[in-house]
């Protein structure tokens, strides 16, 4: 299967439309975010400066995060697709995932931007909530991804929590570095024909609907 890189900005639906698609597919799902947040969890010199970095919305040094999705990638499981999440976030980072899969025989795949507005986005990043257990993602402003019981995850009955950079002050910041940083790589998959645009402000289903037969195009 050909890999799928999402780009989105903060809050997008990003990570949940990841896990569905990994999950049906059976793609691995290579999320920096997750990456970074196992990484703080080493609680040494780099995971302290991980967890401010993230903490307070901006990027973490482009040689941190190549080298987490390098290895990653070379990993078995990667060889038949993977899907990249939250990663190449500045133009650095995607021309060095172009050299590092010339170099290493992988095919690039297709970018699928989920779209959505600020004001949608700084809605969306107040109401969510996560599970520290298994990762599901719920929000509480949406019908589709509520969870059934209220603080507890519908998918293994774990406590839910929020994100530490999920306050508006972080948002702020990280939406400006989405339209500064990685605006620039959407444009630049554009320029190369790799590019397909879906309007994550429509219902959950009907987003998946339209990356599904995205995949279901590329694939044929
Ligand atoms: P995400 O889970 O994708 O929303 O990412 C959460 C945070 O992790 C971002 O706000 C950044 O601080 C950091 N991060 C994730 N991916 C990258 C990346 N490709 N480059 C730099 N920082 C990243």
């Amino acid at each position: 299967m050909k890999s799928i890189i999402l780009i989105a900005p903060p809050s997008a639906g990003k990570g949940t439309i990841s896990k569905i698609l990994c999950e049906e597919y059976h793609l691995p799902h290579i999320s920096t975010g997750d990456l970074l947040r196992s990484s703080i969890l080493n609680d040494d010199e780099q995971g302290n400066y991980i967890k401010q970095q993230m903490n307070l919305g901006n990027l973490v040094s482009d040689d941190i995060i190549i080298s987490l999705v390098e290895n990653r990638i070379m990993d078995n499981d990667c060889m038949n697709g993977y899907i990249l999440d939250g990663f190449p976030r500045n133009l650095k980072q995607a021309k060095q995932y172009d050299e590092f899969i010339v170099k290493n025989n992988i095919m690039m795949g297709f970018v699928v931007l989920l779209d959505i507005n600020r004001e949608e986005a700084q809605k969306r990043i107040l109401g969510r909530v996560s599970c520290p257990n298994c990762g599901a993602v719920f929000n509480l402003y949406s019908n589709d991804t509520r969870p059934r019981i209220a603080g507890l995850c519908d998918r293994c009955g774990s406590d839910l929590t929020r994100r530490e950079d999920d306050n508006s002050e972080a948002f702020d910041i990280r939406f400006s570095t989405y339209l500064k940083e990685t605006k620039p790589v959407v444009d630049y998959y554009e320029s190369k024909g790799l590019l397909y645009k879906v309007n994550s402000s429509n219902p959950l289903s009907q987003v998946l609907e339209q990356v599904e037969k995205i995949i279901r195009r590329e694939n044929d």
